[in-house]
């Protein structure tokens, strides 16, 4: 089995879990995981799993990047701000999405390692920033799309502050950070928020002002 193989079979699967928008499942087909994963687990890039990434933290499963791509509904003039670059894999499906996308790292190693990967495989104009983005990143702001890659206890009040009219907020929602929903919030045009679950999912945790302390609720 080649690569193309790999990708092919795991778009195969995102349908079947019900992923229908094709420029999300061209995005999946198109970016090269394994070059975002480390290299002694390379070989499980395209299980459609979560992968270890080091610093304790995980590369997204598949299946939940796609969906959380799909609920930000982008369009390819949107302005994008990701919580949670890990290992910029999701910041990469993204920029294949959108415009310009800015992606918030609170662990400055990992930022590091996810900039050299997102340039070596084109993804340069990515700007990736470190920071707590529980606070958002207010330079860039307004957003069409908010992706969090990570859970937290409440949707941080600064997210919402920078959501662009018509603009929409993904987010991991719940009382710890194995027990989560995932939770969209659009801003409709005439100011209000509107809510929608898209299921329960597990995620690593929000460390940050509006998000948990170090040490998170059990999971
Ligand atoms: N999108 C990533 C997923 C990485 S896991 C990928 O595709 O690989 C979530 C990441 O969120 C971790 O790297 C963690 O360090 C980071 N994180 C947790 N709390 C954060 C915060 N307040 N601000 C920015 N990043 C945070």
């Amino acid at each position: 089995m080649t690569i193309e193989d790999d990708r092919r079979r795991l778009v195969t699967q995102l349908r079947a879990e019900g992923i229908v928008d094709a420029r999300v499942l061209a995005a999946m087909a198109s970016v090269p995981r394994e070059a975002f994963v480390p290299a002694d687990i390379r070989h499980h890039a395209y299980e459609n799993v979560a992968l270890p990434i080091g610093a304790g933290q995980t590369i997204s499963q598949p299946t939940i990047v796609a969906l959380m791509a799909e609920a930000a509904c982008l369009r390819p003039t949107d302005r994008v701000l990701e919580i949670g670059t890990g290992s910029g894999y999701g910041a990469a499906v993204l920029a294949s999405l959108a415009g310009r996308v800015v992606s918030v790292e609170r662990l400055d190693a990992l930022a590091d390692g996810a900039r050299e990967r997102l340039s070596a495989e084109g993804f340069g104009s990515v700007r990736v920033v470190v920071g707590d983005g529980t606070l958002g990143w207010p330079a860039g702001a307004p957003y069409d799309a908010i992706v969090v890659t990570a859970g937290g206890p409440d949707i941080p009040d600064p997210l919402i502050d920078q959501l662009a009219p018509g603009g929409r907020l993904i987010i991991p929602v719940g009382p710890k950070p194995s027990r989560l929903d995932l939770v969209r919030l659009t801003r409709t045009a005439d100011g209000s928020l509107a809510r929608d679950s898209l299921g329960p999912v597990a995620f690593v945790p929000l460390v940050g002002a509006h998000g948990w302390a170090e040490t998170p609720p059990d999971a």
